[in-house]
């Protein structure tokens, strides 16, 4: 008989922080998962940034079919700036009401793209019942009225869909969400949640989304949480297990995924990404937040993208800069440039490619690329910021002297992945839904498959 699933996805988890946790014995509930399953690393999505990783764990989609781009970008259409909250003060100069209205209601049910799939819509779709905690993706079916009285909006998710304490499906009596963050208030309401469904066995998928230990990595960066948030994390992990009335029973029910959405990286220091583009202020809108930004040309602008690509020569702040010419993509590092295009075979090697391959040298970088290329809100240049570096957002926050993630290089773009009771060869963050699907025996998207073509 088929188990049922807990998908568990730890923000911000590095794979160097989750293997130490397991040997040092720190955190029981990830030493027995550990222990039972098998281990592996997998790559995150360009940039890799929590909007863009959820939709695309969700989804099984890169940015090219999701489109989602970034925590902040420019909507063409609306001429105007969208926010996921970056901060709260950038979502106060994103102007509050719209950027709330944009982090919770628009990016699932406007701006996540129609012809992605979401893994509920997928289950439900064939009878199954998903349930969701706080995880920002979650784009289903069933119409949740929210249970503050301020709210008037319904949002459509899973048929258990609890959501900081804003949408609940079910009154589990959980603490409100939001009123420690940095004591870790948010995963201790979910693990309220997830102790109630788990002792109801009240769904065959759970996606279990914990978001504390990533906000201590930007605050004490990504060693300095291993000390504060880890042993918490642990703890939301074992309250699950404790709930189904110990490991033993809660394997014997359930499989389990967990892994992260991308890791993180020290930074030193903080600059304001418009300020190397002050020349071409005029033709572009720039938006940059943690690690990586964009730059959009406006309607009749008098530079292009290999102009503005050029202005970030010689730039410290800069490690890569990545554009589309006709049909091919080009990366831009130290005023080389290697060009690249998906091999029109089809075959496994997957890439056309001219120029020196070293500076793309990043973990799947030539399709973590294309894929965010391909998103049709992304900017006409990316920017991956140089180690150590972040680019302060638009309320002028930044995380100097803590961690941050968001570029191609290893640190924020490897994470963990622990597969427990199924067979799951997650390389990419990507095949996670389609994992989930096959577990259930429910068919993937047709981009799933056609994703294999170029591996
Ligand atoms: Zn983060």
């Amino acid at each position: 008989m088929t188990k049922k699933l807990v998908l568990i996805v730890v923000d911000g988890l590095t794979p160097a922080a989750l293997e130490r946790a397991v040997e040092s014995g720190r955190a029981p509930a990830l030493a027995l998962l550990a222990g039972h399953g098998s281990y592996r690393r997998a790559t995150s999505v360009f940039p890799s940034l929590t909007p863009v990783c959820l939709s695309s764990i969700v989804t099984g989609a890169g940015p090219d079919v999701h489109r989602i781009p970034h925590l902040v970008w420019w909507h063409r259409d609306e001429r105007r700036i969208v926010e996921y909250g970056s901060s709260f003060a950038a979502l106060r100069a994103a102007g509050m009401a719209q950027a709330i209205t944009d982090t919770i209601f628009n990016m699932n049910q406007k701006h996540l793209g129609a012809g992605a799939v979401t893994v509920y819509e997928a289950l439900e779709d064939e009878g199954l019942v998903a349930a969701a905690v706080n995880i920002t993706c979650y784009r289903g079916r069933t119409r949740h009225q929210p249970v503050l009285p301020w709210v008037t909006k319904p949002a459509y998710g899973p048929r258990r869909f609890f959501y900081y304490s804003l949408f609940e499906s079910d009154p589990t009596g959980a603490p409100f969400a939001v009123r420690n963050r940095a004591g870790g208030s948010i995963d201790v309401y979910a693990s309220a949640v997830g102790r109630w469904l788990v002792t109801r066995d009240g769904f065959d998928f759970f996606a279990y989304y914990l978001s504390d230990f990533d906000f201590a990595s930007h605050a004490h960066g990504p060693l300095g949480a291993e000390d504060v948030a880890l042993v918490r994390t642990d703890a939301a992990i074992q309250a699950l297990l404790d709930a189904a009335g110990g490991a033993d029973a809660f394997l014997e029910r359930y499989a389990v995924i967990l892994h992260s959405d991308h890791g993180q990286t020290p930074v030193e220091h903080a600059t304001h990404l418009e300020s190397s583009l002050t020349a071409h202020a005029d033709h572009v809108v720039v938006t940059a937040s943690n690690r990586a930004g964009q730059v959009y040309l406006l309607p009749g602008a008098r530079v292009d993208a290999e102009i503005l690509a050029r202005s970030f020569d010689g730039d410290e702040t800069v490690e890569v800069t990545l554009r589309l010419e006709h049909d091919e993509a080009v990366a831009r590092r130290d005023g080389e440039e290697l060009r690249f295009r998906p091999d029109a075979s089809g075959g496994t090697a997957g890439w056309a490619t001219s120029g020196d391959a070293a500076i793309l040298d990043h973990p799947d970088a030539l399709h973590r690329a294309w894929s965010a290329l391909a998103n049709p809100n992304a900017g006409e240049l990316l920017v991956s910021a140089a180690p150590g570096w972040e680019f302060a957002d638009l309320g002028g926050r930044h995380h100097a002297g803590g961690g941050s993630h968001g570029s191609l290089v290893e640190g924020d773009s490897v994470v963990p992945v622990l597969s427990v009771g199924v067979d799951a060869d997650v390389r990419r963050i990507t095949d996670v839904m389609p994992a989930v699907l096959e577990h259930f025996g429910v068919a993937a998207p047709a981009y799933v498959a056609a994703r294999e073509r170029v591996a």
